[in-house]
């Protein structure tokens, strides 16, 4: 049995705690490997090694540390299969969909790559007579980011390239479910060059996190993961007076307009339901039929999420694999059973599926529910797993009423061929990220990621321009170079 090891320093420390989780194989459900979980200690040790190699990191060009990350980029891009490969094996996802979060990831990299032009700050002269100004961003200092499971590689990519670009060392304390994907990428940063310790992996359940959040030497906390965590996170965080960004769970819509090409709708709402067995916190868990729509968009999805091909991560020709672990499994089962009590009407029930050469795999066919109404458990709470909702509505004004009614914000999309049904969607819609007859819109790393309400607490979305934001703070700097001074009195106001 592989026992994992933490990141500090350039090393890789055994767990010095007697705490350990076991890390999965979901699809053959046996226990691949142990991941330490660290106490207090360690997560100090972590953070006084970020502490040390702060100052020279900061004080390296923009130039020279866009070179690492560029360096990174190529390692990455020779090993992007490897880590695929290591991903689908904790966490269940098919290793072409694996890949697809690796090549997002990276696309973040290329972002940071840039960071002597993001960083460049603003000039303005003669904001006074002979006085000029100028802002610039400066790095936090040591900086921590939080992970979920479904996404091992890309969500610290998310975070890292861009704090580390900006001069700052990042602790990443990936999701303990599936660790082995933070410490491949703290390899390949140190074989990029990274100084040591500028980048950590410290492994660890709410011990570690609280340890993380309590340090004064944690400047700002970068969260992705469930709502409940994620409020506990900002509330805590904000306590101790750090920066936090923190994004939470999803209950995305995609709304079906009677005039959309219903056969491309059904095929974005299959890949976007049940991709990646419905652990994407952009995945479309409720589909919005609008007036005469209904029937036939469900017969066409109850035909469609019977046949789902479920495999292993290699499998040829397989649409989704497991889910992460027994537990979770059981839970999104809970939810099927809870939604046919609340009298929703159970379509295709995924329960019973069994793969024939993995039985001990944590797999689970793909669910529809139709006739589900917002007084639902299976609608208000996010399930994350391969069921899908259907809630019909008279009008397009009713799928606006009730998106904008759900506490959860993250995403949303539209099917239509009409660009003014679009057009009101995208303005009145009170989400983060919307989609115009796209399924899953998630910004590229230019732009930036976040959704709003119950998903997103603090001010700065992730990635792209908000990212160099939140990992810098701002400086402005007023000068001037006078014969003589005199003394004022009064507020200095510009002449
Ligand atoms: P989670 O909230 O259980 O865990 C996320 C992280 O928090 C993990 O690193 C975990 O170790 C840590 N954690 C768990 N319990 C904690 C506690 N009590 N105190 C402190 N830290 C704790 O989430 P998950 O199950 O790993 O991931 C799935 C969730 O993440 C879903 O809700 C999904 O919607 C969400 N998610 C959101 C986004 C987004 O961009 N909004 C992206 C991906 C995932």
């Amino acid at each position: 049995m592989q026992t994992l090891p933490h990141f500090i320093s350039g090393e890789r420390r055994q767990g010095q705690s007697a705490r350990f989780a076991d890390v999965f194989n979901p699809a053959l459900g046996q226990v691949v490997a142990q991941v330490p979980l660290a106490n207090s200690d360690e997560v100090k040790a972590a953070v006084a090694s970020a502490q040390r190699a702060f100052p020279l990191w900061a004080e390296t060009s923009p130039l020279k540390r866009a070179r690492v990350l560029f360096k990174f980029k190529e390692l990455l891009e020779q090993r992007q299969q490897q880590l695929a490969q290591l991903i689908s094996r904790e966490h269940g996802k098919l290793v072409s969909d694996a890949l697809g979060e690796v090549t997002r990831g990276l696309e973040v990299v290329e972002f940071a790559c840039g960071i002597p032009q993001l960083l460049k700050g603003d000039f303005t002269e003669q904001v006074g007579s002979g006085i000029d100004s100028h802002s610039m961003r400066q790095p936090l200092g040591v900086v921590a980011g939080i992970t979920p499971f479904n996404f091992p590689a890309m969500v610290p990519m998310w975070m890292f390239p861009i704090a580390l670009a900006c001069g700052n060392c990042f602790i990443l304390k990936p999701s303990e479910r599936d660790p082995s994907a933070a410490l491949f990428m703290a390899e390949l940063l140190q074989e990029a060059g990274l100084p040591n310790g500028v980048f950590s992996v410290i492994h660890g359940d709410k011990q570690a996190v609280d340890a993380l959040l309590q340090h004064p030497d944690v400047a700002a906390i970068s969260f992705v993961g469930s709502t409940p965590i994620a409020r506990y996170i900002y509330e805590t965080g904000a306590h101790y007076g750090k920066r936090v960004q923190a994004l939470g769970g999803a209950k995305n819509h995609l709304v079906v307009m009677p005039d959309a090409d219903l056969d491309a709708a059904v095929e974005a709402l299959i890949g976007a339901a049940y991709g990646s067995a419905g652990e994407r916190c952009m995945a479309i868990s409720v589909a919005v039929a609008v007036g005469e729509v209904a029937d036939s968009l469900v017969g066409k999805l109850a035909q469609r999420s019977r046949h789902l091909q479920i495999g292993m991560g290699e499998d040829a020709g397989a649409e989704m694999g497991p889910l992460v672990t027994r537990q979770h499994l059981d839970k999104v089962c809970g939810y099927i059973a809870q939604g046919v009590q609340e009298g929703a009407s159970l379509v295709v029930d995924g329960r019973y599926y069994r793969h024939p050469d993995y039985e001990q795999g944590f797999f689970l066919g793909g669910s529809l529910f139709d006739h589900v109404t917002a007084e639902m458990t299976i609608y208000q709470e996010e399930i994350f797993g391969p069921v899908l909702a259907v809630v019909r509505v008279p009008d397009f004004e009713a799928a606006v009423q009730l998106i904008n009614a759900h506490p959860f914000a993250n995403g949303t999309s539209i099917f239509t061929r009409s660009g003014a049904a679009a057009r009101e969607f995208s303005h009145r819609i009170q989400v983060g990220m919307v989609g115009i007859n796209v399924p899953i819109p998630v910004p590229m790393a230019f732009h930036s990621f976040g959704g709003w309400k119950a998903s997103l607490f603090g001010d700065h979305h992730m990635h792209g321009p908000e990212g160099v934001r939140f990992y810098t703070r701002m400086k402005t700097v007023t000068s001037r170079w006078p014969d003589k001074l005199a003394a004022e009195f009064v507020m200095p106001t510009m002449k």
